[in-house]
């Protein structure tokens, strides 16, 4: 069987070999539960495998391949994801649930360095180009009465059953006006060791600023966030870690600030801006002031509070109606940025959430429990995929002209799925040269 080379892409090494040689590379420093020489499989061999079902959108993938193999003596999975053997997906599971998920987390940040180096992080950012713009949403994943974990949050339904669930922080890079999300490393909220209390999307919040903040500090990153981020120990906690936050702020959970911006209604400043829809006049009215407390008592956070109010210019109808609070300082010039910067955060749940559920990724999908970490180590795993395609496509033209070529994303996969079923490529880079092929693409001039 002959393998599908390209020289044109022979030299460049991608970032797709990138991230399978660095998890290559990690994969035997990871807990190895098993005991004495029965290793018939690498710890390499696992993680890869897992990562190509999740890089590929292919819970067939490595069970094709281990025919191939034995057809061909060769297959992809050896070829492109560099693996020595192809585990059953059992093994796989088996093995994974003894791996914490933080062991993956550096992996997000060799791939943000890679956007860095390669200039892409500067269309992320924002206010001047001074600032990062990071969202940060949690989202349920799993819930069952009957499949659980040692690290299955639970809660007593109406019914009187237990339920088990999982949920997650999935914090992303976001800049207004541009469809590609950044994923960054997860924070998982389930029960903590030493406390009996339930974990909160809060303290989860919380510990994810405490590790990660001092690698972000440098870009002055702003964390987005809802109503509920609006939270005095919340924002004391990432003004601490040199951080920056714009987060919802609604009357009934913050009646101290509302009250004393009545007060002060002759010292909130307007702006008043028109807008023409494409189908008729829109009026933004802005309205924002300084140094508000936060909360009640003598100790109060002071922020800044802004609002934006659409309304339809003929009928006087409301369109949209929010308010933040932020420590950044708002002025005429820049509120109408800073308020942009803060409705970029409904990317989360449609760009991250929503591609992350329902194209492809399948996030709600039960790809296994395990006993220990598997379902949040999977989930991990399943991010950088989503974070290593989207690098893809910030970096290599050819992947993204075929993607343009082929529409949506599912019709990309499919074809992918198909053509690691019929022939063997040497790399992912000869998988996309010869699909440029097929498809006429020319490479661009480098
Ligand atoms: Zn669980």
């Amino acid at each position: 069987m002959k393998t599908m080379t390209n020289p044109k892409t022979k030299s460049k090494k991608s970032v797709v070999d990138t991230v399978i040689a660095r998890l290559k590379q990690l994969a035997p420093k990871l807990p190895d539960k098993r005991t004495g020489k029965n290793c018939r499989y690498t710890m390499a061999d696992i993680v890869l495998g897992a990562f190509s079902v999740f890089f590929l959108q292919c819970p067939s993938f490595l069970a094709r391949q281990r025919t191939i193999q034995h057809q061909r003596g060769r297959s992809n999975a050896q070829t492109i994801f560099k693996m020595e053997r192809i585990p059953c997906d059992n093994h796989i599971r088996n093995m994974l649930d003894a791996v914490p998920p933080e062991h993956f987390y550096p992996e997000f940040r060799a791939l943000l360095e890679i956007v860095r180096e390669q200039g892409y992080l500067d269309a992320y950012r924002v206010l001047d180009d001074k600032y990062l713009l990071m969202s940060l949403d949690g989202t349920q994943y799993f819930s069952s009465y009957v499949i659980e974990c040692e690290l299955c949050s639970r809660q007593k339904r109406r019914n009187g059953k237990v339920q088990c669930h999982h949920k997650v922080i999935l914090p992303v890079i976001v800049a207004p006006g541009n469809p590609h999300v950044l994923a960054q490393p997860p924070e998982f909220i389930t029960p903590q060791d030493g406390t009996a209390k339930q974990d909160c999307e809060i303290a989860a919040c919380k510990r994810w600023i405490t590790q990660h903040a001092a690698y972000y500090a440098a870009d002055n990153l702003i964390l987005t966030g809802d109503d509920l981020y609006a939270h005095q120990p919340l924002c004391q906690h990432v003004l601490d870690h040199h951080l920056h936050f714009v987060f919802v702020c609604k009357p009934d959970s913050h009646k101290t600030l509302y009250a004393v911006l009545e007060e002060r209604a002759d010292e909130v400043e307007t702006l008043v801006v028109h807008h023409w829809n494409g189908e008729h006049g829109e009026i933004w009215t802005y309205r924002y002031c300084a140094a508000l407390p936060l909360r009640a008592g003598d100790d109060a956070l002071l922020v800044n509070w802004c609002e934006l109010h659409i309304t339809h210019a003929e009928t006087g109808e409301t369109m949209y109606h929010n308010a933040w609070v932020t420590d950044l300082t708002i002025t005429a010039k820049n509120i109408t940025a800073i308020v942009m910067c803060a409705r970029a955060h409904w990317k989360v749940e449609n760009e991250n959430h929503n591609v992350l559920k329902t194209k492809g990724y399948h996030l709600e999908h039960n790809f296994g429990h395990g006993q220990q970490y598997l379902a949040l180590t999977l989930l991990t795993l399943n991010l950088l995929a989503f974070l290593l395609h989207t690098v893809m496509h910030l970096s290599n033209k050819i992947y993204r002209r075929i993607r343009q070529a082929r529409g949506r994303r599912e019709a990309f996969f499919n074809d992918v799925r198909a053509l690691l079923v019929y022939l063997t490529f040497e790399s992912w880079a000869a998988v996309l040269a010869f699909m440029a092929g097929a498809l006429e693409i020319r490479p661009p001039p480098d």
